[in-house]
């Protein structure tokens, strides 16, 4: 097997179960791994630190599948961490006939590189990785046999799997083909997933636990959903008795998609609007006019690429929030989001409250949210941690 030498000191993360290699770290390659290879990490010393999977071409050089010298890593090994994947999400119970959720994700469960999504009876996954991609026809066997889902769909088509040199890729890889939308169960409500086309693997299942808080709060109230993609946020709040609910997307697909799932829940007759705009003018808009709202929910898009679009990122959620705050009622909330992973809590919060202060609007925090349950975040790898949320009654 291939050798990655560490620099002397550059063993610490590994040490902590870090599964991450920056090539800045990289002393020395013994022998000639192609990518998605597994190596062995050692330390400067010589000692073994890991087994996991090279990347040549980017700059996280090896993730680490193990810390156990004695771990193969093979058919065995991603079985066994595939059960155990599926048994933490046992335990979690989600109820109510939920049968959408994520099954792996990827550090956090010990597979660099794979995310797998349950939609009801189909599986969605993820390769990002050059090491995930080598074991890729291992990996959906194992899934075949553990969950006997009808098919695995595959949706690489993202980004990060060009910093590993790769294609990007999708298509039925395994049993039936999905249909066009597939209906899932959750919280006692049912949605419409495209899982061929949607965002991410279709659905924003790192929502869950926040739309069933939403619901809670929503009785008898006016919610205005900014950026809804298709629409969960607003089914929930009707669900919980929401007065009226306004969707505001730029993608017309979107909520078209979000005008079915408020039907198929038997929604169609409340007072649900569907509003095509953007959100930073529309916003202004409804300030200038004086429309208002009890509950705003903001949950934009990554604003935030790389570290150096932070700045221009942060001036961006400063300046939604701020136009939320204006909107809304005395004793009305704030739902607002952000899942960008490089917006850290603490600043995330602060921008909220330069938005509140400057709107001339008092608020106080009384739920912070995160991903929900099945997004689990490795206590090795905090970085798993990306969806922050803060819940303010503002006054
Ligand atoms: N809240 C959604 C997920 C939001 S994803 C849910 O829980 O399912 C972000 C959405 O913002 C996308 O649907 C995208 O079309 C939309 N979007 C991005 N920029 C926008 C803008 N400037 N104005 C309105 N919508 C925007």
């Amino acid at each position: 097997m291939a050798e990655v030498i560490l620099k002397p000191g550059r063993e610490k993360s590994l040490v902590r179960h870090h599964p991450w290699v920056f090539s800045g770290a990289v002393r020395e390659v013994r022998g000639r791994p192609a990518p998605g290879e597994t190596v062995d990490v050692l330390s400067a010393e010589g000692g073994f630190l890991a087994r996991g999977a090279y990347s040549p071409e980017s700059q996280i050089r090896v993730r680490a599948w193990t810390f156990n010298p004695e771990e193969a890593v093979g058919p065995a090994f991603f079985r066994s961490r595939l059960i155990n994947a599926l048994e933490v999400r046992e335990t979690l119970m989600p109820g109510n006939g939920t049968d959408c959720m994520r099954l792996v994700s990827s550090e956090s469960d010990g597979l660099p590189g794979l995310v797998v999504d349950r939609y009801a009876d189909y599986l969605v996954c993820q390769f990002l990785t050059a090491g995930a991609e080598l074991f890729r026809a291992t990996i959906v066997a194992e899934l075949e046999k553990l969950t006997r889902c009808a098919g695995i769909f595959e949706r690489s088509d993202v980004d990060v799997r060009h910093k590993e040199g790769l294609a990007p890729r999708t298509g039925c890889i395994s049993g039936r083909e999905p249909p066009d939308l597939v209906t899932v169960r959750e919280g006692g409500l049912k949605y419409l997933v495209d899982v061929r086309g949607g965002h991410k693997t279709g659905f924003y299942l790192d929502q869950r636990d926040n739309r069933a808080c939403l619901a809670r709060y929503a009785s008898g109230r006016e919610v205005l959903n900014c950026f809804s993609y298709t629409g969960a946020f607003g089914v929930a709040a009707l669900k919980g008795g929401a007065h009226c609910v306004v969707n505001v997307d730029s993608s017309r697909a979107a909520l078209e998609l979000a005008r079915k799932n408020a039907e198929i829940n038997g929604f169609s007759h409340a007072d649900v609007k569907y509003t095509e705009a953007d959100v930073f003018s529309l916003l202004r808009q409804y300030r200038d006019r004086g429309r208002r709202f009890d509950i705003v929910v903001l949950d934009p898009p990554r604003f935030v690429e790389s570290r150096s679009t932070l700045m221009r990122a942060s001036r961006g959620y400063k300046d939604i929030n701020l136009l939320a705050f204006k909107l809304i009622r005395p004793g009305g909330l704030l739902f607002t989001f952000s899942c960008s992973g490089l917006m850290e809590r603490d600043l995330f919060g602060k921008i909220v409250a330069d938005a509140a202060l400057d709107a001339g609007r008092e608020a106080r925090i009384v739920n912070v949210l995160t991903q929900s349950s099945d997004h689990v975040v490795s206590l090795s790898f905090p970085e798993a941690a990306y969806l922050k949320g803060l819940v303010c009654s503002v006054w």
